[in-house]
């Protein structure tokens, strides 16, 4: 805000155009960047919450503008949903998801998050099948996240493209469990291997029992479905605690590690199996 005279404040407003000047620079150096392959993956660690072994890694989309610096990638993955460019942009990461992820110990996964835009698009299960073919990364390695969005397409069309997904020995995850209006129903019929509750359960349940609760119940129902879950979020070792107690899966959060550049995650892997 700035001063005027007096006590007044006038608040600088863009104008329409200069948002829409903005918003068109940025769609045009996002395509350069994905051109480019500006746009790159970081890793972060996932552990196994009964045993504190690694078990595998989420890949995180970066970009660092040239003059913006980094932006966060809720947006520029909206951003390029909204300009067309997703489904180019899926392709390029999910390829060196696999590329990277193939040096790892074959022990461990890749996990790469799915935009609605891509799984619906006319070709991709062709493409991951290319991809997993050109890169030869083992399906049984991969993870694919999707959230709740891709069940506004009609159930037989989810239902296809997940079990093309799942037959092709791909893993698939629901990612935000609970965030939006997630209904049971989807684990009745999709095939998912494993849900990934939501950070804000999480980041709730030590001060609020009614979050507790639903963390303890999500918990419990995916052991019965036989489906893994991860928590998401964990920054202490008091959540660690709790969650490991209640029976979870797996855990993610800053407490075992940041998401990290690629070269970083081979220290990283090595340092945790040595301790
Ligand atoms: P997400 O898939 O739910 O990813 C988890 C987010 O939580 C990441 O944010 C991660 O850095 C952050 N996080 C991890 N541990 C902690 C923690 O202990 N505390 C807190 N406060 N946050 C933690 P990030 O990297 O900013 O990504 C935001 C979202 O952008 C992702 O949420 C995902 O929806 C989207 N996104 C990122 N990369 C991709 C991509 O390659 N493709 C698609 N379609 N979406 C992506
Ligand atoms: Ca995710
Ligand atoms: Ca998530
Ligand atoms: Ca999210």
């Amino acid at each position: 805000a700035k001063r005027h005279g007096g006590n007044t404040y006038r608040v600088f407003v863009p104008s329409y155009r200069a948002v829409a000047d903005s918003r068109r620079d940025l769609i045009r150096d996002l395509r350069e960047a994905i051109q480019t392959h500006s746009i790159t993956l970081h890793y972060q660690p996932i552990i196994n919450a009964q045993t504190r072994q690694l078990a595998g890694f989420e890949a995180l989309a970066r970009w660092t503008h040239p003059v913006l610096g980094p932006i966060p990638p809720d947006r520029f993955i909206r951003l390029a949903e909204e300009a067309g460019l997703m489904h180019d942009l899926g392709h390029a990461l999910l390829d060196e998801a696999c590329r990277t992820a193939h040096s790892w110990p074959h022990n461990l996964w890749v996990s790469v998050n799915i935009s609605v835009d891509q799984l619906y698009h006319r070709n991709f299960i062709g493409e991951v099948r290319r991809i997993l073919k050109e890169t030869s990364y083992p399906p049984r390695r991969l993870q694919l996240e999707v959230i709740e969005t891709i069940f506004m397409e009609s159930d037989a069309a989810t239902y296809s493209v997940l079990q093309e997904l799942d037959s092709l020995g791909v893993r698939i995850v629901l990612d935000d469990f609970g965030k939006g209006y997630s209904s049971l129903g989807y684990l009745r019929f999709f095939p998912f291997s494993k849900i990934k509750l939501d950070a804000s359960f999480v980041r709730d349940m030590l001060s609020d029992s009614r979050s507790a609760a639903i963390v303890s119940a999500v918990i419990a129902l995916a052991g019965d479905l036989g489906v893994a879950v991860t928590a998401e979020g964990v920054e202490t070792e008091e959540y660690f605690y709790r969650l490991s107690s209640k029976g979870c899966t797996e855990v993610q959060g800053y407490l075992f590690g940041y998401p990290m550049s690629q070269d970083k995650v081979a220290s990283f892997i090595a340092g945790h199996f040595r301790r």
